[in-house]
C-alpha cells in the first residue's frame, strides 16, 4: 500500500474504517523515505535508530518536525554545529499537544537553516535539501526540510516555524500549504528562538483540511509563553466553506511592481481570476510602508537573534571548543560552531543594538513597524483579507544566491511583513511555471482571523487541481 500518499485526514479516516493502522503508515512512510531522501535530503540524521517516538499513539499519524522544535529524547540542533548532541530534557508545547491529541511525532528531523536564518536551507550545517520538483533548486527556506518531505511524500504532515516567512515560502516553493498562525496563537514554549516578537510554529500540509486539523491541535493558550494569547480555539475544520460569495479582497498594488518574476505574476492573476469567478470581490489596496519591511525585519530579527544566541556559549549546551581559560573557551566554541549566516547575523544585530546606534536604527526600526502594522488595520476595516504572491520567483537554484544575502533576503519581501504586524497568513499552491516549479498564493487576514484564510483557501483549493499534483522522484 502507499499510504504515505495520503493526506491525514484520508488517513484518519481509513483508521476509522479500520482499513490500516498507524504501524501501518509508520512502516509504508519508512520506506519512503528510504527510498528517496537520499535524493531529496529532507531528513537530518535520517540514520538514527529509532523513527517513531516510544511514547505514540496507536491511531494517530505522525507528524515530521523542523529540527528547531525541542523533542524530548530526540536531537534537536537547529541543523547548527553549535547544537550538536543537544538532546531535550523536555517537549515543545506543540510536541505535548500533538502526542495528547493521540499522534505522534518522527523522532528523525527536518532540515533548515542554521537557526531559520536564510530562505533556501542552504545554511544547514548537514548541507542542503534539494526541491523534490526539481533536484538542483532549493526548496525554499527555513523549512525547506518540512516543506520538502510533505511535497515528496516522506511526510504525511509536518511543522515549521516562520520569522519572515519561513513555513509559506518553502510552502510556496514545494506546492503545499503552508500557514503562519497570528502570534500568540500557537505557544512558542520549546521553539529554539530565533526573533522572539516574530517566531511563531505553524503546519506544512498536503491540503488545506489538514492544515485545519493540524492547527487545531497545536493552538491554544500556554501559561509558559508569556506571549500566548489566551482566548479560545475556534474549530478551523468548521471554516472549511466552499463558497468565498461576497468575502472582500484587497490587492496591495505595491506587491505587483518591478522585482515580481512576470510568470509568477501572471500564475496569481489567474488564481486571482479564479477566485472572482467564484464570487469573491476585489479591489486595489495600498500598503505604503511596504518598501520598509525588509530593512525594518533584518534590523528587528538580527537584533533580537543576536541577544537570543547569546546563550551558546559551549557551557550550557551542545559544542565545546578545547580552550585555555573560559574566554578562550567561548570565542573559539562560537567562531566553530556557527556557520557564517550566524556570525552576520550576530554582528548585524550587535551593532544595531550598540550604544550610539540603538536609536538610530533599532528604535526607529520598531518605530516604522507600527507603521507597517497600521497599514494592514486601516485595510482590514473595509476588507475580510489580502491576497498577494507568496514569493516573487519560483524556487532557484542551489547556489545561486548564497554570495549574495541581500538578494537571498529579497526572497521574502511579500511575507515579512506579515510577521512584523503578527497577523496570519496562508500559502496555498495555485500553478506551475514553464519549468514545472510551482507557484504559492499568499492570503492574509487580521488578527486571529485564521478561519477567514481557510475558507478562501479551501474554496480555491477545492476548485482547482493543483494540490494534486506530485512530483516525479
Ligand atoms: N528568510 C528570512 C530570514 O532569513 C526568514 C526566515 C524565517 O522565517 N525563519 O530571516
Amino acid at each position: 500500500m502507499e499510504l504515505y500518499k495520503l493526506t491525514a485526514h484520508e488517513l484518519l479516516e481509513k483508521i476509522k474504517k479500520k482499513e490500516t493502522t498507524s504501524e501501518q503508515i509508520v512502516s509504508d512512510l519508512t520506506k519512503r523515505i528510504k527510498g528517496v531522501d537520499v535524493k531529496v535530503q529532507a531528513y537530518v540524521r535520517a540514520s538514527s535508530s529509532t523513527l517513531l517516538a516510544p511514547d505514540s499513539k496507536p491511531n494517530g499519524i505522525p507528524v515530521s518536525i523542523k529540527d528547531n522544535i525541542c523533542t524530548d529524547g530526540y536531537n534537536t540542533e537547529c541543523c547548527s554545529k553549535i547544537l550538536q548532541g543537544f538532546n531535550p530534557p523536555y517537549n515543545a508545547t506543540v510536541i505535548s499537544k500533538i502526542i495528547s491529541s493521540g499522534n505522534s511525532f518522527l523522532g528523525i528531523k527536518c532540515n533548515m537553516d542554521e537557526f531559520a536564518f536564510g530562505s533556501s536551507t542552504e545554511n544547514s550545517c548537514f548541507g542542503p535539501t534539494h526541491n523534490p520538483w526539481d533536484l538542483n533548486c532549493v526548496p525554499g527556506g527555513s523549512s525547506g526540510g518540512s516543506a520538502a518531505a510533505v511535497a515528496a511524500d516522506e511526510a504525511i504532515w509536518a511543522l515549521g516555524s516562520d520569522t519572515g516567512g519561513s513555513i509559506r515560502q518553502p510552502a510556496s516553493f514545494c506546492g503545499v500549504v503552508g500557514l503562519k498562525p497570528t502570534y500568540g496563537r500557537v505557544s512558542r514554549f520549546g521553539l529554539i528562538a530565533f526573533a522572539s516578537s516574530l517566531d511563531q510554529i505553524g503546519p506544512l500540509t498536503k491540503d488545506v483540511e489538514d492544515a485545519a486539523l493540524l492547527m487545531n491541535t497545536i493552538s491554544g493558550y500556554d501559561p509558559q509563553d508569556s506571549t500566548s494569547i489566551n482566548t479560545p480555539v475556534p474549530d478551523y475544520t468548521k471554516a472549511l466553506i466552499n463558497d468565498v460569495k461576497g468575502i472582500k479582497v484587497g490587492i496591495p498594488k505595491e506587491y505587483f511592481v518591478e522585482g515580481l518574476d512576470p510568470e509568477v505574476k501572471k500564475i496569481i492573476e489567474e488564481a486571482i481570476n479564479k477566485l472572482k469567478t467564484l464570487g469573491a470581490q476585489f479591489k486595489e489596496v495600498s500598503l505604503p510602508h511596504s518598501e520598509y519591511a525588509v530593512p525594518v525585519y533584518y534590523i528587528i530579527a538580527t537584533a533580537e537573534a543576536s541577544s537570543n544566541l547569546a546563550r551558546f556559549d559551549g557551557v550550557q549546551y551542545g559544542l565545546r571548543a578545547k580552550a585555555e581559560g573560559l574566554v578562550d573557551m567561548y570565542k573559539k566554541t562560537r567562531s566553530l560552531g556557527f556557520g557564517d549566516e550566524a556570525k552576520r547575523r550576530i554582528l548585524l544585530g550587535t551593532f544595531a543594538l550598540s550604544h550610539g546606534y540603538y536609536d538610530a536604527y533599532y528604535l526607529r526600526a520598531l518605530k516604522v513597524r507600527t507603521l507597517i502594522k497600521q497599514d494592514f488595520d486601516h485595510i482590514f476595516k473595509d476588507f475580510d483579507c489580502i491576497i498577494t504572491p507568496t514569493a516573487p520567483t519560483s524556487a532557484f537554484k542551489i547556489g545561486e544566491k548564497v554570495d549574495d544575502p541581500l538578494k537571498m533576503y529579497l526572497s521574502d519581501i511579500y511575507t515579512i511583513s506579515v510577521n512584523l504586524a503578527g497577523i496570519p497568513a496562508i500559502s496555498v499552491p495555485c500553478g506551475f511555471t514553464k519549468e514545472g516549479l510551482p507557484v504559492g498564493l499568499q492570503i492574509l487576514s487580521k488578527h486571529l482571523n485564521e478561519e477567514m484564510l481557510f475558507r478562501l483557501a479551501y474554496t480555491y483549493e477545492q476548485n482547482t487541481e493543483w494540490h494534486k499534483m506530485k512530483p516525479k522522484l
